[in-house]
């Protein structure tokens, strides 16, 4: 083209650059964050606000894409909640207090050393410091809060609020205390919650068969009489070091017993294990020689001696428990009811001892082994008690062998935990079951599984373990006497509350043990031999799961959303509902019929998602060392670098240029997962990722550059009015999908109606008039509508989409800033609409049908070389003259050369003509069906030359203007 002929045309002119500029990104990202967060605060109406409560995340270490990934869907869904005219909240909570904070504090060894005073100033320190930089991190994401009204478990208010809390639940009476077993961290000092285990299948016990004396108490057994030595019962355990706090042995009632001599002695197996039994103890070959037979009903008339207990032995019961089972052991059982939760219970019932002469440290106490103290005491119960234990045995010990099996760790320290009885103060959700599990009923769930998961949990759970031998947490406000008996009121609660209140929570540690300001003046006197009554105050802590749980005391009512990983099903959820329901169900009701669980759940609708998995999809982790970071996805850093135009100097290596797309990476990642299962991040799917973010920067630019003042004014073609009906159907999906919390299906909505409808199908039709004749058409509303759809997801790009708008959109105060817009509202002035839409919509699957033949002919016409750009070429359709399609085409003839971006259109009734047609050119055909008849498309040579300003083949003659172009040349000329 020569010069003179492209200054007549107005080409696109945009400053919008191929990719973000990293100076500018921190700009934007105030822009649409922080100063939108303000902006919708002011603007949006109060009545009605969305509230999304945060899931406080731990506040110990940096962040990983799992972050990201939360905290991303719940900028997306507060970004919806805005456009759709919402005004949200969304304050930001960390969790702060625990072990593992505690732990990287001070240190395992050095905590023991430290004052409780001491260790909680470092942790505090350690977790206010970690919560600045996780802030910090979250904001590079382009997440929208109220960052300065960020809530913490460990602020006063905060503690206080925890406090009146647990108080309530005292008076209610769902808070105990009870000695017995529990999950214990030996490697942690501490009892441990369910949701604090990871289970091991590759644990390795040492597992020993060892048998009691058993005493007749009188009863014969026929059969037995010419024994000369003893009976014994033979139990298996693959925990020894349980054996010195054994109690008793459970056999089952319907079993039969076999009595088997051993040398002079003699032995009771039940007889489904007795095989298995045999075969460890005399080998395949001996045949055990059965002197008698008894039921298990019989066996419970006797009694044995454990033989650990010495010289103070008792007799022992021998009962039936319905857990005994043949599968494994003997079919006679140990019971420790201080190691065991279901001998705990079974003995319960039968009023036995709870022993358990382990301490903090999973170390054996004198208890263990009263005849001799100084055998057992000071010997870890999992590294060596359980040698020390059959060594002490003796020729007790039949048989000793190393068991592997599924064995329960601490989720922090990862070493094995025990059980172990302790005094621990207990919540009794058992009560609250009913009302918990009828509350979520009235919940919305996303994905709808999580309902089932989440109501296993509560259904398989009665009494909730609150006490932690922590220094780092809120006190368990308790008071104990001289003698060690509790004391937790709601009115010593409430005085202590105030106490807390004047002298600050350390002051719970670190005031003198036996301060009387502590204690509720009630509580203060003489007992019977006239000495003053003295308290100390309990040392334990509650466990952080109450301390997060109780996060939705801060809000006035529900909140609309709660949104966390799937593993919150057992943790944050759960305490969140149980602590709300304890605090919320009518105590009064006599059921859970005359409950109204309405409105007691903490949330209205309840969101997971997965965890992040690397590109080989395993789980992402520390110890495989596949963590990524939500920093190397907006640095670019997982993809290979850019390829640069610049010469390196001096021989040098070129500069590396990394594809650093920013946070709308990052987001875009988070927007195409489906989030509800596992999610991948690596190469090929960041790849996808930087393809589309790219594509929308080409289309933005595109937009911004090209759109006109005057397009306002020029009448709509009916293209234009396609593409606007093209962009609602758009809106309206990605609208629906978004509202649905559909995020995935948004973006693929989305993309499908760029690349389909408006690359491919609106702007190749609209470049004609858009560069060469009055530079009209629908731009504007469509830069509308794709900056809306993008708002939630790419707020930074349509941030700085709006910086690069045209000058004259700048100086219009009445286009609304895109993130402020509705999405709803019309992008276009109905009245320009000139064309009925019925009938356009009824029409259009045709125009596209014969867009798509027409398309398909010139592209094998292109590949045979007959023709290069789509516009070299005429198209003919031939239609059955009396058809609907002919009237049809017909209306529409004077723009479907445009429409199809070819330089001329004939429509001919079907007929020998057509056959006839450029019988002495090329000629490609393309068929399709509309209304059940065969239409043909064909393309053909152009009939006319070259127009050198336009490209269309519609001049008189080569190097001269068509009869259009020369027309705006003239006019632009005069
Ligand atoms: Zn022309």
């Amino acid at each position: 083209m020569s010069k003179s002929w492209a200054l007549t045309l107005k080409l696109p002119k945009s400053t919008f650059p191929p990719r973000p500029q990293p100076q500018r990104r921190d700009e934007y990202i105030q822009r649409c964050a922080d100063d939108f967060y303000k902006w919708q605060a002011a603007n949006r109406p109060a009545d009605g606000t969305f509230v999304l409560h945060d899931g406080p995340p731990y506040a110990n270490g940096s962040l990983h894409a799992g972050h990201a990934l939360n905290k991303i869907l719940k900028d997306i869904i507060l970004r919806v909640k805005v456009q759709q005219g919402r005004r949200v909240s969304y304050i930001p909570g960390w969790d702060c207090h625990g072990l593992p904070i505690e732990l990287k504090a001070v240190g395992a060894a050095a905590g023991k050393r430290m004052s409780a005073g001491a260790i909680r100033k470092a942790a505090r320190a350690l977790a206010s410091k970690t919560i600045m930089e996780q802030m910090k991190s979250f904001r590079t994401y382009a997440v929208m809060s109220d960052w300065d009204r960020r809530w913490t478990t460990m602020d006063p208010e905060y503690e206080m609020r925890q406090l009146r809390l647990f108080q309530k639940m005292i008076g209610r009476g769902l808070v105990y205390r009870r000695y017995k077993p529990v999950y214990w961290s030996p490697s942690s000092g501490t009892a441990l919650a369910e949701a604090e285990l990871e289970y091991s299948e590759n644990h390795i016990s040492k597992a020993a068969y060892v048998k009691f004396p058993v005493s007749l108490d009188g009863h014969a057994i026929s059969g037995m009489e010419h024994l000369t030595g003893s009976l014994y019962a033979v139990i298996w355990t693959t925990t020894p070091w349980t054996l010195p706090a054994n109690q008793a042995v459970a056999v089952h009632e319907d079993f039969t017993y076999h009595i088997v001599r051993s040398g002079d002695d003699a032995l009771l197996v039940a007889e489904g294990c007795l095989a298995r039994v045999a075969k460890v103890l005399w080998g395949e070959e001996t045949a055990p020689e059965i002197i008698a037979s008894v039921k298990g009903t019989q066996l419970t008339r006797f009694t044995y001696t454990s033989v650990l207990e010495g010289r103070k032995a008792n007799l022992r019961p021998i009962f039936h428990a319905p857990f005994v089972t043949a599968e494994s052991g003997s079919g006679l059982v140990h019971i420790a009811p201080g190691h065991g939760f279901d001998d705990y219970l079974v003995s319960r019932s039968l009023g036995l001892p709870v022993s358990a002469p382990v301490d903090n440290d999973g170390l054996f106490t004198e208890d263990a082994y009263p005849d001799n103290p100084e055998k057992l005491r000071g010997i870890s119960v999992l590294q060596g008690g359980s040698d020390a234990v059959l060594k002490l045995l003796g020729d007790h010990v039949l048989d000793v062998h190393n068991y592997k099996h599924k064995y329960p760790y601490d989720w922090r320290t990862k070493q094995p935990i025990i059980i172990r009885a302790t005094a621990q103060w207990f919540a009794d959700v058992g009560i609250i079951k009913q009302e918990a599990l009828a509350a979520l009923d009235q919940v919305r769930f996303v994905p709808e599984a999580g309902k089932n998961r989440l109501e296993s949990f509560i259904k398989g759970r009665s009494e909730w373990c609150i006490s932690r031998q922590r220094a780092w947490g809120v006190p368990i406000p308790a008071l104990y006497t001289s003698n060690g008996e509790a004391v937790m009121t709601e009115e010593s609660i409430d005085h202590i509350i105030s106490v807390i209140k004047k002298r600050g929570i350390d002051a719970w540690w670190t005031d003198a043990p036996n301060d009387p300001a502590w204690i509720h003046p009630s509580l203060l006197g003489r007992n019977d031999q006239g000495t003053p009554l003295e308290y100390t105050r309990g040392k334990d802590t509650m466990d952080v799961w109450f301390d997060s749980g109780s996060s939705w005391t801060q809000m006035d009512g529900q909140a609309d959303v709660y949104l966390e990983g799937s593993d919150q099903h057992r943790g944050w959820f759960q305490s969140s509902l149980l602590t709300r329901v304890a605090a919320m169900v009518n105590q009064n009701a006599t059921s859970a019929s005359t409950t109204t669980a309405l409105g007691l759940s903490p949330f209205k609708t309840l969101i997971t998602h997965g965890f992040t998995l690397d590109q080989d999809g395993k789980k992402m982790s520390k110890s495989l060392g596949n963590i990524v970071s939500a920093d190397q996805v907006m640095d670019g850093s997982l993809l290979p670098s850019l390829k640069t135009k610049k010469k390196a100097k001096d021989g040098a290596n070129a500069p590396v240029i990394k594809d650093a797309l920013g946070p709308d990476a990052l987001r875009l990642w988070v927007i195409s997962s489906e989030y509800t299962r596992d999610i991948v991040l690596g190469e090929p799917v960041l790849k996808a990722i930087h393809q589309s973010l790219i594509k929308y920067r080409v289309i933005i630019k595109m937009l911004t550059g090209s759109m006109h003042k005057s397009a306002r004014t020029s009448p709509l073609t009916t293209l234009d009015h396609i593409a606007i009906f093209q962009l609602r159907d758009a809106m309206e999906e990605v609208g629906k999908h978004y509202d649905n919390y559909d995020f995935n299906k948004a973006f693929s909505s989305l993309n499908r109606w760029i690349t389909n409808d408006l690359s491919a199908f609106y702007i190749e039709a609209l470049k004609d008039r858009l560069y060469c004749v009055d530079g009209g058409g629908v731009l504007e509303p469509i830069f509308m509508g794709v900056l809306r759809m993008l708002a939630p997801i790419t707020p930074v790009l349509v941030e700085e989409a709006w910086d690069h708008r045209p000058a004259w959109m700048k100086e219009d105060p009445s286009v609304l800033h895109p993130l402020h817009q509705l999405y709803n509202s019309p992008v276009i002035d109905p009245s320009r609409l000139t064309l009925d839409e019925l009938e356009l919509r009824a029409d259009m699957p045709t125009l596209m049908k014969a867009h798509a033949a027409i398309k398909l002919a010139a592209e094998t016409a292109r590949e045979n070389k007959a023709m290069g750009s789509s516009l070299q070429c005429s198209v003919v359709l031939a239609v059955p003259k009396d058809s609907k399609s002919f009237e049809l085409f017909k209306k529409y003839k004077d723009d479907l050369a445009d429409m199809f971006v070819v330089s001329s259109v004939e429509l001919i009734g079907e007929g020998p003509s057509v056959e006839n047609l450029g019988v002495d050119v090329w000629r490609y055909d393309q068929t399709f069906e509309v209304d059940g008849l065969e239409l043909k498309a064909s393309v053909l040579p152009p009939k006319q030359a070259k127009c050198p300003r336009c490209y269309r083949y519609v001049a008189p003659e080569p190097e001269v203007l068509c009869g259009r172009c020369e027309h705006l040349v003239g006019e632009a000329v005069e």
